[in-house]
This record gives structure tokens, C-alpha cells and sequence, in this order.
């Protein structure tokens, strides 16, 4: 009987899982994850689980007995360090083999820390549910949080720590939070939208000095020469992708990532999905690596769809959204830095979309509090057919989206 072997039980493994059982696999299927807890639902962490909203079991992605009545063999809090492709079997931290017919690599990433932010008890970083419950349980007790980074992560949190009536002090080395993802003028908005609310942003700045008394942080002098008291801080600077083990099993690493096929396949029987997979996609003609929870489920499910029947591209749009207070953003595709940007919609109301276009042809398209337009603009990008901008602005989207290619 073959046997589909799955590092990570995150997005990416956990859909591959469910998703090969979906598609008539009918060999065995063994999930190896490191983390102490079944897989449970990422994006939450950061939001209504962090907040108190909702709890275990809600959280998990599936109750215990799925995993059992679907024959999917969980193996939690083991760590697998290394492996022959051509023998077929990955090794375990703690001793052992497991053989593969088919192997699958969801692996996520681990928090970046800064050299120069001290060790400290109050001083955390934000991946995991045991991460999330460390960090809920300090921010009861905390009164002024401090996040050095004002990416989603960081975003999120404070908003969430907003809605817990908390103190937030953001220090933010760029210009605008989230510029690295949603470029400057997006990000100029999310300071308006967090000042608003609240939160002291601080962009443009970084912590010279690091005030500390016995294992705790209790200030910092920011290089805009202010001192700030604070009681929590949190590490907010992205992720470093987990690759030591594809590169102990000698798979192509490029951009920061594992080098896969329009089909998500790094070697013969061997798939990489999640934010370690950089992607030839097959639509947008270019390789990406996205760190997405949607885009993780969906390589998770084209993953499946390959081992079950047959390789084949995996072609769905990247898609992803952040919720901060009552601010819902949804992004569709993939853009780069230089590609046009065309607006629609209401900025002050924070009711708009941004279509961005290259050479005509729109690439993606970001939507605050305006599903509507965004769907349809993740049709534009499907079609792959050259628009007029103006039409984008002015236009009836529906009409445009149904109308015959010029
Ligand atoms: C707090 C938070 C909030 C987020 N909110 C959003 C959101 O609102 N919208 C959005 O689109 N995205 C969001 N994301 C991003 C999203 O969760 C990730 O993109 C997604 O989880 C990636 O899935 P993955 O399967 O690649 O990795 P992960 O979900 O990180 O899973 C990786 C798994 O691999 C395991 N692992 C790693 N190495 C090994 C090894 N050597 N052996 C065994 N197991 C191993 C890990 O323990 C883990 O279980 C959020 C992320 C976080 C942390």
C-alpha cells in the first residue's frame, strides 16, 4: 500500500491530508509534525483566538476522531531532521526511519528575532497556538504592549490589544506599516486607520536602547529621541522560512524558498506547499512564494489532487486578508512594486480597491471593505486580457469582467 508521508501539520499539511482522502487516496497517510497541538486554524491566533473570542476545540481544524475516521495517522511534537529521496525515508529527531512513496513538505516558518532585542521574559514572538496562548495570557496582566514591526502580524496584534483596551506602541523602521506587502500608499492608510483607534505608531524608528530590570524589558529609547515605558513586547519581523530540512534532502532553493513546478513538485513524488513553496504559476507566468494561510490550504488540495490523480498545474490565484478593527482587506493575485496602480473607490471612507497592471494586464487587485470589486478583479487577472485603466475606475465591473476580449 503507498504511503503519503506529510512533514508539518499546518495549512499546507493538513489540507493535503484531508484533501488526499477527498480524492479516493486510499494508501496511508502519516502526518509528522513538530508541533505539540493538532493542527489548528493559524490566522485566529492573531485575532479572535488572542482575544478570548473563541477557545479550543474551535480553534483545531479538526476534532480528534476526523483524523482517526479518515485513517490519517497524526504524529505530533517530532521533529523530522533529514532523509534519503532515494531511499524513500525521512529521519526523526529522536531516532527512527519513516518510509515515503510520496512525500510532502508544508514546513512553514519561524519567527525572526533581532540580535540586538534582549532575552527577556516579557519579550515574545507570535507563531504557534502554545505562542498565542503565552501571548494572551501576558497581555491580561500587561497594560502597555510594544511591537517592534507593523507587518500583518504586528498590525493585527495591535489592533486586537486595542480591542482589549491596551496601550499600543508601534516602532516601525519603515515610512508606512505594511509597505514591504501593500506598498506606501496603502500603508499610509493603516497608520491613519491605527492612529485613529489609538495606537501610538512610530515609523521611521527604531529602539536605540533597551531599558531592563531582571528578566523583564520595562522601556525603551526610541530613535526619535522619546522614552517609553512598557510591560510586553512583542517581536513582529517576519518570518525565516523553514528549510533546513529540504536542504538536508538536497531540494533546489531559491528565493528564499523551495524551488517547485506549476504542479508544486520539488522532485519525483516529492511536493512542497505553504509559505516555503516558490511557486511557477502557471497563470500569472511567474514563480511566487507567498506566505498565505488560503494559499497554503489551496497547495495542500493541488497537492492532493497530483498524488491522487495524476500530476497537474496548480493554477487557483493567491489569495489573502487581514482583519484590523472593523477593516476587512482582501487581496486576489500578485504584484510587484512597479506595477501601475489604478484606484477605485472611496480612500477617506476606506471603502476602495487598487487594481495594479502591468502592461495592461492586471496582476492584482487589493480591496478594503469591498468584496464585490475584489472578486471581480481576481476575474480580471484570470482572463489575462489587456484593460483600458480608466474603464477599472469608472466602469461597471460586472459588465467589464463579462464582456468579450477586445
Ligand atoms: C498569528 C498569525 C496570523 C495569521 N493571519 C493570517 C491571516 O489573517 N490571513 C492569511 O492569509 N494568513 C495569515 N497568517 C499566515 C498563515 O497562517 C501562514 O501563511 C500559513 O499558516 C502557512 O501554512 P504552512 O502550512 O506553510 O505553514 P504552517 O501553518 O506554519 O505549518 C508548518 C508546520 O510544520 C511544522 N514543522 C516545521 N518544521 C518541521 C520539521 N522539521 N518536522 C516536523 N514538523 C515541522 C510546524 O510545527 C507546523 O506544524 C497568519 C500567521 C500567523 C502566525
Amino acid at each position: 500500500m503507498a504511503r503519503a508521508v506529510i512533514v508539518g501539520g499546518g495549512g499546507a499539511g493538513d489540507a493535503t491530508a484531508f484533501a488526499l482522502r477527498k480524492r479516493g487516496f486510499d494508501g496511508e497517510v502519516v502526518v509528522i509534525s513538530a508541533d505539540d497541538d493538532r493542527p489548528y486554524d493559524r490566522p485566529y491566533l492573531s485575532k479572535e483566538f488572542l482575544r478570548g473570542e473563541i477557545d479550543a476545540p474551535k480553534v483545531f481544524l479538526h476534532d480528534e476522531a476526523e483524523y482517526a475516521k479518515e485513517r490519517i495517522e497524526l504524529r505530533l511534537d517530532q521533529r523530522v531532521t533529514g532523509g534519503s529521496l532515494s531511499e524513500r525515508k525521512v529521519n526523526l529527531a529522536g531516532g527512527g526511519d519513516v518510509g515515503f512513496d510520496f512525500l510532502v513538505l508544508g514546513l512553514g516558518g519561524t519567527p525572526r528575532r533581532l540580535p540586538e532585542v534582549p532575552t527577556a521574559q516579557n519579550v515574545l514572538t507570535l507563531r504557534s497556538l502554545r505562542d498565542s496562548r503565552a501571548l494572551r495570557e501576558a497581555l491580561d496582566r500587561a497594560s502597555r504592549l510594544l511591537l517592534i514591526g507593523a507587518g500583518f502580524i504586528g498590525a493585527e496584534v495591535a489592533a486586537s490589544a486595542r480591542k482589549l483596551g491596551k496601550d499600543v506602541l508601534i516602532v516601525e523602521a519603515l515610512p508606512v506599516p505594511l509597505q514591504r506587502a501593500l506598498g506606501r500608499e496603502v500603508g499610509e492608510i493603516y497608520a491613519r486607520i491605527h492612529r485613529d483607534r489609538g495606537v501610538d505608531v512610530r515609523t521611521g524608528a527604531r529602539v536605540d536602547r533597551w531599558h531592563t530590570e531582571g528578566d523583564r524589558v520595562t522601556g525603551v529609547s526610541i530613535s526619535d529621541g522619546t522614552d517609553e515605558d512598557v510591560d510586553l513586547v512583542l517581536v513582529a519581523v517576519g518570518i525565516e522560512p523553514n528549510l533546513d530540512l529540504p536542504k538536508a534532502l538536497g531540494l533546489a532553493l531559491e528565493g528564499g524558498g523551495v524551488r517547485v513546478d506549476e504542479g508544486l513538485r520539488a522532485a519525483e513524488n516529492v511536493y512542497v506547499g505553504g509559505d516555503i513553496a516558490l511557486h511557477q504559476h502557471p497563470v500569472l507566468g511567474r514563480s511566487i512564494r507567498v506566505e498565505h494561510w488560503e494559499v497554503a490550504k489551496g497547495h495542500g488540495r493541488g497537492i492532493a489532487a497530483s498524488i491522487a490523480g495524476g500530476h497537474a498545474p496548480y493554477s487557483k490565484l493567491p489569495y489573502f486578508w487581514s482583519d484590523q478593527y472593523d477593516v476587512s482587506l482582501e487581496y486576489r493575485g500578485h504584484a510587484s512594486g512597479d506595477d501601475t496602480a489604478v484606484w477605485r473607490g472611496d480612500r477617506e471612507a476606506l471603502t476602495f480597491s487598487v487594481f495594479y497592471l502591468r502592461e495592461g494586464i492586471v496582476q492584482g487587485v487589493l480591496s478594503m471593505n469591498d468584496a464585490k470589486t475584489n472578486e471581480l478583479g481576481g476575474k480580471l487577472i484570470e482572463s489575462r486580457r489587456p484593460v483600458d485603466p480608466s474603464a477599472l475606475q469608472l466602469a461597471d465591473l460586472a459588465e467589464l469582467v463579462g464582456s468579450p476580449a477586445s
